[in-house]
């Protein structure tokens, strides 16, 4: 059985093709800077290794046109037929309080994700797009959803609110949802897994640290809590994401600053210019910073230390939430590459029984694996993120109904 699953941006198409007998990857890539003279397709498949083009996509389903075309390719192709895709498994970023779980596309649903454009205003759009240019491109297969809100949906009211007056929540749904789910789920299933327990029994922290990060607390395979918010701009210290800050501060730079007159200026400004780009003055990736930390960068050096200090009050206050854990993980490019994140996030935690092996997390493995010393209570654990499989795996459950 074969499964496509689709990430569709704002100005990209992703995919991975996956035979499902076995979760092998036969076919992935790309579509890049739709609408753009400077468009490309950038694709891998097992039987003609990479390829990269400059193409025409003025919209999204141009791009879909162009992957479908390539996955039927004579030469290089991975399917004889669309209709040996079984279903279409769909990441969307934002399922608001509507979707808890997967669901196959009607036109309800389609309506009900349109309700969700105006809390995802910069990617909910790009996924409707999507999924009328899948729709087009591949009539009579199934869509799936698959939401990064909706493992976070079990997070009880007291977490989930915000304390603004309550017609907010009513009215403009002004609550945290929290993001990066399909992540989160996977890592945890994992975790239970490796540790040979059932996720039932298991108290787990979860820390997905990338471009966007998020730490979980999840308790008996539900979440109890999540860093990100109403947006994923809240929680820890990202890349160009400034995380938790005294919301007092926007109304200051209003009133300070004629430039931040507007929603889109301020959130330009939260979500593009802070982070690790913001104090560094340099960049947003984390390996830029630490090459500049190794070239004696100060800025770089303090926004290393924010970003290690704000991952590990998270992690000690979900311990605390959790009143202990089983395990803590990490995940994504900087959680699953970084050890000296990795190290510095759990530095001083022996109080709560976390303890890490150093030499053990700093091995340049590309696997899952432990990394705790022996005497920790708390397993520490690195688990490579598989959201594409995930979704691959959620859509096929929800076409057998399960
Ligand atoms: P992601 O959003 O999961 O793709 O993660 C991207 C982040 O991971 C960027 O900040 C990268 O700089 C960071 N990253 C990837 N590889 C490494 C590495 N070897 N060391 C430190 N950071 C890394």
């Amino acid at each position: 059985m074969k499964v496509l699953v689709v990430n569709c941006g704002s100005s990209s198409v992703k995919y991975t093709l996956f035979d499902m007998d076995g979760e092998k990857k036969i076919a992935w890539g790309l579509v890049e800077c739709i609408g753009l003279d400077e468009a490309y397709y950038k694709r891998q498949s097992l039987k003609c290794g990479e390829k990269k083009d400059s193409v025409k996509a003025s919209n999204h389903t141009q791009a879909v046109e162009l992957v479908i075309k390539e996955l039927l390719d004579k030469d290089c192709g991975s399917i004889s037929g669309i209709d040996e895709i079984a279903v279409v498994g769909h990441r969307i970023v934002h399922g608001g309080e509507k979707f808890s779980k997967p669901v196959l596309v009607d036109k309800d649903v389609k309506d009900g994700l349109k309700e969700c454009f105006a809390i995802a205003p910069l990617h909910n759009p790009a996924h409707y797009a999507g999924i009328e240019a899948v729709e087009k491109m591949l009539p009579g297969i199934p869509s799936v959803l698959v939401f990064d809100t909706a493992f976070h949906q079990t997070m009880p009211d007291y977490a989930y609110m915000y304390a603004l007056p309550y017609e907010y929540y009513e009215k403009d749904h002004i609550r945290r949802y929290g993001f990066h789910g399909t992540s989160h789920n996977y890592v945890s299933q994992r975790a239970a897994e490796l540790l040979g327990k059932p996720l039932s029994e298991l108290k787990i922290i979860t820390a997905h640290l990338g471009n966007g990060s998020s730490v979980t607390a999840i308790e008996n395979g539900k979440v109890i809590d999540t860093s990100m918010g109403f947006t994923p701009l809240q929680g820890v210290v990202m890349g160009t994401r400034c995380g938790d800050i005294d919301p007092a501060i926007i109304a200051y730079l209003i009133e300070a600053y004629p430039e931040f007159k507007d929603g889109a200026a301020i959130n330009n400004l939260l979500n593009r210019k802070s982070g690790l780009f913001g104090i560094s003055g340099l960049s947003g990736d984390m390996r830029t910073i630490v090459k500049a930390i190794a070239a004696g960068n100060k800025r770089a050096k303090l926004e290393y230390d924010m970003l290690c200090y704000s991952i590990k009050k998270y992690i000690s206050a979900y311990f605390g939430i959790l009143n202990g854990a089983d395990a803590l993980v990490f995940t994504a490019g900087i959680g699953e590459n970084s050890p000296t994140v990795r190290q510095k996030a759990c530095e001083g935690l022996s109080a709560l029984g976390i303890e890490m092996d150093v030499e053990k997390n700093k091995e340049p493995l590309n696997s899952e694996r432990f990394i705790s010393a022996p005497s920790s209570k708390v397993k520490i654990m690195i688990i490579p993120t598989n959201e594409e499989l995930m979704i691959a795996r959620e859509a096929k459950k929800v076409l057998a109904n399960e």
